[in-house]
C-alpha cells in the first residue's frame, strides 16, 4: 500500500477498525457502558483520530488524564460526548470547553462545589474514592470526613463515583476483592444512586463481581493483551515499520554499534533501518529485539542508537535498501512481546513512539 511517508521516514500504521472492534468486544464482554482512555495521545496512537472513530461507533464517554489533553479531545470531537479529566483541574479552567473534572480528594471537591455555588449551577464531576491504590482519589479519611458531612457534595452533580484497580492484571490477586468490597461500601455510603465507574481493561476480565455502570478500559482497545500470562484476546492495532538505508557486509571479527557491544563470530549482513530510541524504539531493546523483514525474524544486533538500529538479516537473502522491516507489531515483535524483552509494559512501548513516523489511519 502506497503511504505518505517521505524517504527514510517511519510509518506508524493505526486499524481504526481493531480499535473500534476491540471497545465493542469489550462492551460485549462487560454488559454495560464502555468509556474509551484516550489519555497520552491515545497511549501514544492519537487521540483525535481514535477519539473520532470511537465517537462515530456510538462511544459517548472518554477519560483523558491533562486538562490540556481534554480540550484537544474537545476540539476534535465537538460537542457531545462527555470527556472526563483524570488528573482533575481547578473550576473555570476548562473555559468552555465543557470537560468533566474526576475529584481527587476533599480540596477538588470543595473547589468545585464552591464555584457551582458561586456561578448558581450545578457542576458535573466525577468522586474518585482510593480503594487500595494509594495514588489519587479521597482516601479513607477523607471518605470518613465526607460521610459525616454530606452538604460538602452541595452543587455537585456527581455523574459517575470512580476507583481504580491496582492488581486488575493479576485475578489472584487479594487486592481485588479487598477494593471491591470497599468500593461498593463506600459507594453506598458516600454517594447512593450515583452511577459507578470501576473496571479498565484487565477488570473487565475479572468477572460479574466487578461489572459496573462504566467500565474503563484504555490498553485493551490498542490491543495490549488485558489478560497477561494467557492468549491476547485482542486485536492487534499499531504497526511501526522503519525504513532499511543499507544492508552491508559485516566480516567476521568486526563490532556494530557503539560500544562495539557485538563482535561478529562469523560474516554477517546488517540491515540498518532508519529509527532508533528518538523513535520510542527502546534502547533497552539493545542486543534484544526482534525485527520482521520479508515475514522473517531478523535479530537486533549491537545497542539501538537515537536515530538508526542495526538487525541481522544474513538468513533474509532478499534483504534491500528501501525495505521495510516491522518494528513493532507484528507476530513475535507485538508491543507486548518486545516489553518482555526489554522489562516494561506494552503500555510504555505504545505511549514512547515518537513524533517523526508518518501516521496512517487505517480500516475505519
Ligand atoms: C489509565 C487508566 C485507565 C485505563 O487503564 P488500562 O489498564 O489501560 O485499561 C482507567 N482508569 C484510570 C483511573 C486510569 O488511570
Amino acid at each position: 500500500m502506497a503511504t505518505p511517508a517521505k524517504p527514510g521516514q517511519g510509518v506508524l500504521r493505526v486499524d481504526l477498525g481493531a480499535i473500534i472492534a476491540n471497545w465493542r468486544d469489550l462492551r460485549a464482554r462487560h454488559g454495560a457502558e464502555v468509556a474509551g482512555v484516550v489519555k497520552a495521545d491515545g497511549y501514544g496512537l492519537g487521540a483525535a483520530e481514535v477519539g473520532r472513530a470511537l465517537a462515530a461507533a456510538g462511544c459517548t464517554t472518554f477519560f483523558v488524564a491533562h486538562l490540556t489533553e481534554g480540550l484537544a479531545l474537545r476540539a476534535a470531537l465537538g460537542p457531545g460526548p462527555a470527556i472526563n479529566v483524570l488528573n482533575g483541574f481547578p473550576p473555570g479552567s476548562d473555559e468552555d470547553a465543557d470537560l468533566t473534572p474526576v475529584l481527587n480528594h476533599l480540596g477538588d471537591v470543595a473547589a468545585h462545589a464552591a464555584a457551582a455555588r458561586v456561578a448558581g449551577r450545578p457542576r458535573a464531576a466525577l468522586l474518585h474514592l482510593d480503594t487500595g491504590m494509594s495514588r489519587l482519589g479521597l482516601d479513607a479519611w477523607e471518605q470518613a470526613r465526607l460521610a459525616e458531612a454530606p452538604d460538602l457534595l452541595r452543587g455537585l452533580e456527581l455523574r459517575h463515583v470512580m476507583t481504580h484497580l491496582a492488581c486488575a492484571d493479576e485475578p489472584a490477586h487479594p487486592l481485588n476483592e479487598i477494593q471491591r468490597a470497599r468500593f461498593a461500601a463506600a459507594c453506598d455510603r458516600l454517594a447512593p444512586g450515583v452511577p459507578r465507574s470501576f473496571a479498565n481493561s484487565s477488570g473487565i476480565f475479572l468477572g460479574a463481581a466487578f461489572r459496573s455502570d462504566l467500565a474503563r478500559p484504555g490498553c485493551a482497545l490498542y490491543g495490549i493483551n488485558p489478560t497477561p500470562g494467557r492468549p491476547n484476546p485482542m486485536r492487534q492495532v499499531a504497526r511501526v515499520e522503519a525504513e532499511v538505508l543499507q544492508v552491508r557486509d559485516v566480516p567476521a571479527g568486526d563490532t556494530v554499534g557503539y560500544g562495539a557491544s557485538y563482535t561478529a563470530r562469523e560474516p554477517r549482513r546488517i540491515a540498518t533501518v532508519a529509527a532508533g530510541y528518538a523513535d520510542g524504539y527502546l534502547r533497552s531493546l539493545s542486543g534484544r529485539g526482534i525485527g520482521l523483514l520479508h515475514g522473517r525474524a531478523a535479530p537486533l544486533l549491537g545497542r539501538v542508537s537515537m536515530d538508526l538500529t542495526t538487525f541481522d538479516v544474513t538468513d533474509i537473502p532478499e534483504a534491500a535498501p528501501g525495505d521495510r522491516l516491522v518494528l513493532i507489531g507484528g507476530p513475535g515483535n507485538t508491543a507486548d512481546e518486545l516489553a518482555v524483552l526489554c522489562g516494561t509494559i506494552g503500555y510504555e512501548i505504545l505511549t514512547s513512539l515518537g513524533s517523526r513516523y508518518a501516521r496512517l489511519y487505517e480500516g475505519a
